[in-house]
């Protein structure tokens, strides 16, 4: 049931899907071969903007209703499901909401993937930096749609932002729209705009075959911090998921729905990250350190070892630490045993 692409099988395919790239035609493929199959019909929302702007705020209105004007500050992350009809279909969002001070807005890069909708939440009552956070989304979410949250309108209506400049210089700005969680305001124009916004997530209407689902149920109820990706390729087997282009598709689209963490880059090959607080909990341990403070920000690898408690982080998996932090220059490294953290506080 593996999946080739040699010539004879390029032939045999409609051209026009060829055309459209590998993907497309391995959603083909997979729908012919299965028999079933079923539009994704899910993604992630991913809410940034500064620490008091109401990303949390916004994130319970839309999926309660409440506002508490009390509302207490977020740290780390915070994930909530939340179902919206779209085309009297419902699909399903992922919202992701990060805590606001700065060290994390670092780590937080970490879970900014492609194929989301965006939404940049600002305080109309203070001039913020809305395009910090739209240079981010820039960098590292691709293509994806973004929407602009002015909130709480209910204390200063008059303010915008300088629109016009904006949507010219950041492409993906889908709209721009101004609420105020507290008296409600504006919400139900901002929920129009994400189902519109939808339209540009492109994969919510891929085909999976019914086994893509099931792995995907199955990554859910794991209850590790990580997996190795010898142990995601045998789960694919188990699926009767074969082909390591199928396997490297779903890896990235678990990565896009925030299902697992994952990145190619070398060095990082190795670790999938099923919860994401394992990942943050990790780098703040090795920052926030107090070896790291006695010794100036440069700390030798061999310190880890006392620094992160070795039932939750395994040797092998301080590699992987590292080279995120590396990555997305959290740390340099400095010679081949130790490495530069520069002062994120
Ligand atoms: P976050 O740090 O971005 O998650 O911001 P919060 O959601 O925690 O909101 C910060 C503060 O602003 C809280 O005290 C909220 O109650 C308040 N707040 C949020 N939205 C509004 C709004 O639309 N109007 C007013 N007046 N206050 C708001
Ligand atoms: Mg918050």
């Amino acid at each position: 049931t593996g999946i080739n692409f040699d010539g004879n099988d390029i032939e045999n395919l409609p051209p026009e899907l060829v055309k459209k790239g590998r993907n497309k035609v391995l959603e083909y493929w997979h729908s012919l071969s299965h028999g079933e199959s079923f539009p994704v019909n899910e993604f992630k929302l991913i809410l940034v903007g500064d620490g008091g702007s109401g990303k949390t705020s916004l994130l319970k209105r839309i999926t309660t209703g409440e506002f508490d004007i009390n509302e207490k500050q977020t740290h780390g992350i915070n994930i909530q499901s939340w179902r919206l009809k779209r085309d009297e279909k419902e699909v399903s969002a992922n919202l992701w909401d990060f805590g606001g001070q700065e060290i994390m807005h670092s780590t937080h890069q970490f879970f900014l993937s492609n194929r989301s909708l965006y939404i940049v939440v600002i305080d109309s009552r203070r001039e913020e930096k809305v395009e910090y956070w739209l240079k981010h989304i820039e960098a590292l979410g691709g293509n994806s749609p973004t929407i602009i949250v002015i909130n709480k309108i209910d204390e200063n209506a008059g303010f915008d932002v300088n629109r016009k400049f904006l949507l010219k210089k950041y492409p993906n700005i889908f709209a721009i729209t101004k609420v105020s969680c507290s008296t409600g305001e504006g919400l139900e124009a901002l929920i129009s705009a994400i189902k519109g916004a939808l339209d540009n997530v492109s994969h919510l209407n891929t085909l999976w075959p019914k086994s893509w689902f099931l792995l995907k149920q199955r990554l859910e109820t794991i209850n590790e911090n990580f997996i190795s990706i010898t142990k995601f390729h045998e789960l694919c087997k188990e699926f009767e998921i074969y082909s390591t282009a199928s396997q490297s598709t779903l890896l990235d689209f678990f990565h896009d729905l925030g299902v697992m963490l994952r990145f190619k880059d070398f060095g990082l090959n190795d670790t999938s990250v099923l919860n994401p607080h394992w990942v943050t909990e990790g780098v703040y341990r090795i920052i926030n350190s107090k070896k790291l403070a006695e010794h100036l920000g440069i700390l030798k690898y061999e310190l880890l070892e006392s620094i992160l408690p070795k039932e939750i982080y395994p040797r092998p998996q301080h590699n992987f630490l590292v080279s995120l932090m590396e990555k997305f220059e959290l740390c340099y490294k400095i010679t081949t045993d130790a490495m530069l953290i520069p002062d994120l506080l």
